[in-house]
């Protein structure tokens, strides 16, 4: 099996990371963005400029169906983002999301011969996204060998990490300050900082806190 992989890739925090802990393993890596109409046509030009400062190969795919089936706070003007109620998922959540996405990059891994896949999903941080569970990404796994008739493996370098781990993980790359420099995680298309309010902006504010504060407590000792 060669070790060549593609990153689903969004041009934010996560993905970004896991674009840089994929170039360091993997013998060629190229990434793949997927369009469904969301608000902010930034997140694409994040994606596609960061792609091409990594000199990696950049599939962008249209995924609009998504939007026609799924209205959400990503696409939808008139849907605010808003948190979910006790046990309920928040607006942004995309019903389908990865498992369609996920699929979708499989289909180009094996055109390509590529059998190695990387998602930043994370089960730690992410409001109770069931896409976002390593439950799911194994048992999708499983099925897409099956379905293909082919090895892939999923690699999910974030999934038990908190955000403040995410940006350590970063640091470690020696990639943080590229990362908050260039990628886009606001729900509002602010790129760096972000609007400061949306509740993506707070939950890459706090982890980046947390994270400073802790590496900082460390050079103490
Ligand atoms: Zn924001």
């Amino acid at each position: 099996m060669n070790q060549k992989a593609i990153v689903v890739f969004s041009g934010g925090q996560d993905s970004t990371t896991c674009l840089f802990w994929a170039l360091e393993r993997f013998e060629e890596v190229a990434v793949v963005t997927f369009h469904y109409g969301q608000r902010h046509w930034m997140e694409i030009e994040c994606a596609k400029n960061i792609a091409r400062q990594c000199g990696v190969e950049h599939y962008i795919f249209d995924m609009g169906l998504l939007n026609q089936l799924a209205p959400n706070a990503l696409t939808r003007e008139n849907i605010p983002v808003e948190a979910g109620e006790e046990g309920e998922l928040p607006s942004t959540f995309v019903e389908g999301r990865n498992h369609l996405f996920f699929s979708f990059a499989a289909v180009l891994a094996k055109q390509k011969g590529f059998h190695h896949i990387v998602v930043g999903v994370s089960q730690t941080d992410f409001s109770g996204y069931p896409d976002c569970r390593d439950d799911f990404v194994r048992s999708l796994n499983v099925t897409l060998n099956l379905a293909m008739d082919y090895s892939f493996v999923f690699h999910t370098p974030l999934m038990w990490l908190d955000k403040s781990q995410v940006w350590e993980l970063s640091d470690t790359l020696g990639k943080m300050e590229y990362i908050q420099e260039h990628t886009l995680t606001c729900y509002n298309g602010v790129i760096r900082d972000g609007c400061g309010t949306c509740p993506s902006c707070l939950l890459r504010k706090k982890g980046l806190e947390e994270y400073l504060a802790r590496r900082g407590g460390k050079s103490h000792d």
